[in-house]
């Protein structure tokens, strides 16, 4: 099951040969046509020709998340005004958006990623592909649609709409593979749940494709079972295209990133050192096929490690595991360090608690988690809530070393949001 099989199987060599080529163009090219990066590179005493292997990558600077938003609108474009077609920009989950172009190569690139992503999991041009991610700005609608197009699926461009709209075409249009964020993943299974419907006869489902957030292993079993299907994680970003930057394959074991167009390099974010292969830090990536925009040693803050042992499918190009959280995300409650990821992997390990969750901090590190329960966890019996309540403080201590508050709530008390959700309410800072 492969889309680019030549290109997903290069032998390391050939191909970190191919990356240093990609990458000494790409490094004199942004020198050449971009100020942010001439200047830079002249503050460094850098030339093009001091790139001459892959370990000389370590003198290039970082760009950050503060920088694209410094060059915002379009500082950092390395072609002739003409030459971008499409145009995206973060969601802006986490402030200012960042405004990310694409050259026709680009948009075509992109689509020929994604389509090895899908590929990699069996996705075929018989598949009817129903992309329930937000149209627009954000990358997870058009990116991924061109690609699964390109590998000749019908593609229903669902977004977001309501669970009805999305049962009504899942039905009708027998829809085999969908596209979803985590949270609308279970609030949409929630929905099947209070309609009654069997997803192993009333659907015809076999794959989800989930990402765009981090998400847990738990959430992923969850999913599995209320669609009756697989489900892979898939991760981007729209400095980096959006979705297809790193997928996983059929055996879904971490995702393999497509080292020919991106350089992965695993930080310690404190200091800005590499760290030795299969250690935990913050991903930096490069591009190397860009052309209206590339972008050197980008600092994702997501934080995660490579797998070193090659996977059993043949790929050669290396897999992530899950990424737990964005540096930027961690909460520092009265001293210790906790990823929204760990609670949410264990509020899905119980199987009363429904669809949706936030967390608070307030006061002196006052960290309480409020949580829906689903409709069948919810039985109205004083006692077991309070058991229940009693559960979930003991393991949430257990994983995070901090004792929190857990409020239950009735299934559908929390508000929804339609793209990503905020997931932690750090009253603290305000
Ligand atoms: P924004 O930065 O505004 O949220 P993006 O849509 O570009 O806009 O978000 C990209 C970010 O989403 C990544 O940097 C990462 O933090 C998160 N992300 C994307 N896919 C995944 C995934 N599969 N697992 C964990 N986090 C993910
Ligand atoms: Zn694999």
């Amino acid at each position: 099951m492969f889309w680019d099989q030549e290109s997903e199987t290069l032998t390391r060599p050939t191909l970190e040969q191919l990356q240093l080529k990609r990458l000494q163009d790409t490094v004199q090219r942004v020198g050449q046509r971009v100020p942010f990066y001439r200047d830079k590179f002249k503050e460094l005493g850098l030339t093009h020709g001091d790139i001459k292997s892959l370990d000389d990558m370590r003198r290039l600077p970082f760009t950050t998340g503060a920088d694209l938003r410094t060059i915002y609108p379009d500082g950092m474009v390395a072609v002739d005004r003409e030459e971008p077609v499409r145009l995206h920009t973060s969601s802006g989950t986490t402030g200012k958006p960042k405004a990310i172009f694409f050259s026709r190569n680009d948009v075509n690139n992109s689509a020929e990623l994604i389509a090895r992503s899908l590929v990699m999991t069996g996705i075929t041009r018989k598949d009817v592909f129903q992309n329930m991610m937000s149209y627009g700005l954000f990358t997870g609608g058009l990116v991924m649609h061109y690609g699964a197009e390109k590998v000749g699926c019908l593609v229903i461009p669902a977004g977001p709409g309501t669970s009805e709209r999305q049962l009504l075409l899942l039905q009708d249009f027998k829809s085999t593979a969908v596209h979803i964020l985590p949270p609308s993943a279970r609030y949409f299974a929630s929905f099947l749940e209070q309609k009654g419907i069997n997803p192993r006869k009333d659907i015809s489902l076999r794959k989800a494709f989930v990402g765009a957030e981090p998400h847990s292993e738990e959430t992923r079993r969850r999913i599995e079972q209320a669609f009756d299907c697989d489900v892979y994680n898939s991760y981007g970003l729209t400095e980096m295209n959006g979705p297809g930057v790193a997928f996983e394959c059929e055996h879904k074991a971490g995702l393999h990133l497509w080292e020919d167009n991106f350089i992965l390099e695993i930080i310690n974010p404190a200091t800005g050192e590499p760290l030795p292969e299969g250690e935990t830090g913050e991903m930096v990536l490069t591009t190397l096929k860009r052309e209206a925009m590339p972008i050197i040693r980008y600092r994702t803050r997501d934080i995660t490690s490579i797998i070193t042992e090659p996977c059993k499918c043949g790929r050669t190009h290396r897999r992530l595991n899950r990424i737990t959280g964005r540096s930027d995300d961690m909460l520092i409650i009265r001293g210790t360090n906790i990823f929204p990821q760990q609670i949410e992997r264990v509020l899905m390990s119980f199987p009363q608690v429904g669809r949706n969750y936030v967390i608070v901090i307030e006061g002196l590190d006052d960290m309480t988690v409020k949580v829906e329960l689903s409709a069948a966890g919810f039985d109205g019996q004083v006692e077991h809530l309070a058991a229940l309540q009693t559960q979930m403080v003991e393991k949430l201590k257990a994983e995070t070393w901090v004792k929190p508050k857990v409020e239950l709530l009735a299934p559908g008390a929390l508000p929804v949001a339609e793209g990503k959700a905020k997931r932690v309410i750090d009253k603290r800072s305000l």
